[in-house]
């Protein structure tokens, strides 16, 4: 994974999770404080409706306390003029806004029932309402007495084909019961007061939990609306406001909560207080609507800076790997181009300074090579020159020493003389010709000519040249496996002269009486023959197992005096290995040297191992 989404995905996360728990904890908050914002205007407005009742109730008491107290109107009533009741009641009644009074006399008949008709004129009901039959005129009346507390309730009244709300009120004459009179206050008048003051609507309930009347809008079929007994219980033994039922009505959610109405010792019945849910809901959800845009606002800043934040450390990272790679790829032109003075910039300096070191070495190295390889070049071409040069005179030179040899035969003193000229030329011819050979190898003008042959036969060609050495120094030629290598296909004469070097070689370095192997494998698998000529010398250290197939490398002191050329160390002009290499490299082969190292106490030994493509058609 990129780095880049490294740094940025546990960035990401953790906004993401940061942002949604602030979401989670607003909204929480939010729906909290609306609930309770909900629960308390209910709860004030229940409290509103319970105040506006016991108002209600103490303008009847004032109401019928005035019918009550107008004199002559208990004598009246006792004596039954019931002419004298309505005439005295009428003028009271009037003065004060009652929308209906009802006397009854002691002995519970109804004496006078008076009514507020539409247009606020009072009319006297010839029919009797029958309150003289509920509880609150027969408890009084049955309590007989005149000081008794007042009672109320909610009662329907079929002559005005309406609820009212009821109080009754014991009349006295003389320390004793007179009657009762009762004063009623409509629904009508009652319930658009209890909205506009409480601000919800209201439904009021009777004792068994029926829905008597309500002001919500519409048509609303009131028994839908009604409770159970058990539900009107609970209401009453809460005591307190049941709220929080949420209900769905013409499309638009409410909410309710319901109160016992008690007035006094009486039990009236209940009332549920409604407000609708979007009346608190609608700005809770703006204010929400709000805190989610905000929070997304801010988390698109906090992913936009922390987005730019990753660009400004990962940029530099980024421009560092661009260049390492260009640099790995060989462009060390290439600069990180990073200018912070932070941890990365000073990395990312360093970074360029070690490249433009690399590339001021590179140049040198560059030079250094150039130089070495027109030295090389001039190296080359003045062994070339020189191998030229030398040729011809050295052509003569064995001419002539031949020459003197047969002059020789006959005059023995000259024998010693012709014997060394005859050895020198032929060493000289040896030397210019191994530097002819190594002109051809670097002009890659070698010129093979492959055939189909064996390696048999220069090895025998080998193992005759140097027939006196293996006698002169008692030194042991162990063949093994050669004759059973197939044909391969190359130059004959070349696999000689290859031969020749590494066997010159193995004679050179190895001390009088030491053995020489010429080993051959084949290497079917691979379609190859492996040649290994392994010796019981001195042995090459590591640090020169692969410097000595350069030309004129040499590992010990350079002995290019005229001592034999298969004497123990003799010397040599340090070309016979890069001849071999040369070979070897033209016919697409390898070579190599394995040994433990130099030791001229020990003889570790050392054994060049020679492998050569085998042509499949060649093979046998
Ligand atoms: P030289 O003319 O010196 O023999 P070569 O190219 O043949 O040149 O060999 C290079 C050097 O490799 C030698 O000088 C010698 O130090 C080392 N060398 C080559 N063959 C052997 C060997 N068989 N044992 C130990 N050293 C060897």
């Amino acid at each position: 994974m990129s780095i880049r989404y490294k740094v940025i995905l546990p960035y990401l996360l953790l906004t993401l999770i940061v942002a949604v728990t602030g979401v989670y904890v607003v909204t929480r908050l939010v729906s909290n404080s609306l609930q309770e914002r909900l629960t308390n205007q209910l709860l004030e407005a229940g409290r509103v409706v319970s105040d506006d009742f016991a108002r209600q109730e103490i303008a009847h008491i004032e109401m019928a306390r005035l019918v009550a107290y107008t004199s002559g109107l208990a004598e009246a009533l006792q004596e039954n003029n019931r002419a004298e009741v309505a005439q005295l009641t009428r003028p009271v009644a009037s003065g004060v806004n009652i929308e209906l009074v009802i006397l009854v006399d002691r002995q519970g008949v109804e004496t006078l029932h008076l009514s507020r008709a539409q247009d606020g004129s009072l009319v006297e009901q010839s029919e009797a309402s029958g309150i003289a039959n509920t509880p609150i005129v027969q408890d009084l009346l049955a309590a007989n007495d005149p000081q008794a507390a007042p009672r109320r309730m909610l009662a329907y009244s079929p002559q005005q084909n309406g609820y009212y709300y009821f109080s009754s009120l014991p009349i006295e004459l003389d320390n004793q019961l007179a009657g009762v009179v009762v004063v009623g206050t409509s629904f009508d008048t009652i319930l658009p007061y209890l909205k506009s003051t409480s601000l919800a609507d209201v439904i009021l309930y009777n004792e068994s939990g029926k829905a008597l009347a309500a002001t919500l809008p519409g048509a609303i079929d009131l028994s839908g609306l009604s409770i159970s007994a058990d539900e009107f219980r609970q209401v009453v033994e809460a005591r307190g406001n049941i709220g929080g039922e949420n209900f769905e009505l013409e499309g638009r959610w409410y909410s309710l909560a319901r109160s016992p109405l008690r007035v006094g010792n009486d039990q009236l019945g209940a009332f549920a207080v409604i407000l609708p849910l979007d009346f608190v809901l609608q700005p809770g959800a703006v204010s929400r609507n709000n805190y989610i845009l905000l929070f997304g606002a801010a988390m698109i800043g906090v992913v936009a800076i922390g987005y730019g934040i990753s660009r400004l450390l990962i940029n530099p990272i980024y421009a560092l790997v661009r260049a390492s790679q260009a640099i790995t790829a060989g462009d060390l032109n290439q600069r990180t181009g990073v200018r912070s003075g932070d941890e990365i910039g000073v990395l990312a300096n360093t970074f360029d300074e070690m490249t433009a070191n690399l590339q001021q070495r590179t140049l040198e190295l560059e030079r250094a090579n150039q130089t070495l390889a027109q030295m090389d070049k001039t190296k080359s071409s003045f062994i070339q020159v020189a191998a030229h040069e030398l040729r011809t005179p050295l052509t003569l030179l064995s001419g002539y020493a031949q020459l003197l040899d047969i002059q020789a035969k006959k005059n023995h003193e000259l024998e010693g003389i012709s014997k060394g000229l005859l050895e020198g030329s032929a060493r000289m011819q040896e030397v210019v010709n191994s530097m002819l050979d190594i002109s051809k190898i670097d002009s890659k003008t070698l010129a093979a000519l492959p055939e189909k042959t064996s390696l048999l036969a220069p090895m025998k060609r080998v193992e005759k040249t140097f027939a006196s050495a293996w006698e002169e120094r008692n030194l042991k030629l162990v063949t093994d496996g050669i004759g059973k290598l197939p044909l391969v296909y190359a130059d004959p004469d070349l696999l000689y002269k290859m031969l020749y070097h590494l066997v010159m070689n193995a004679i050179k370095y190895t001390p009088d009486g030491g053995t020489i192997t010429i080993r051959g494998e084949i290497h079917p698998e691979e379609n190859q023959v492996e040649i290994v000529i392994s010796d019981t010398g001195i042995g090459i250290d590591h640090e020169h197992q692969d410097l000595i197939f350069e030309k004129f490398y040499q590992t010990g002191e350079v002995q290019l005096h005229s001592s034999g050329r298969t004497k123990f160390k003799g010397g040599g002009p340090g070309l016979g290995l890069a001849i071999a290499r040369g070979i070897v490299e033209a016919h697409g082969g390898k070579i190599w040297v394995e040994s433990p190292g130099h030791d001229e106490e020990t003889n570790p030994g050392s054994a060049f191992h020679v492998v050569l493509p085998l042509d499949k058609h060649l093979r046998q």
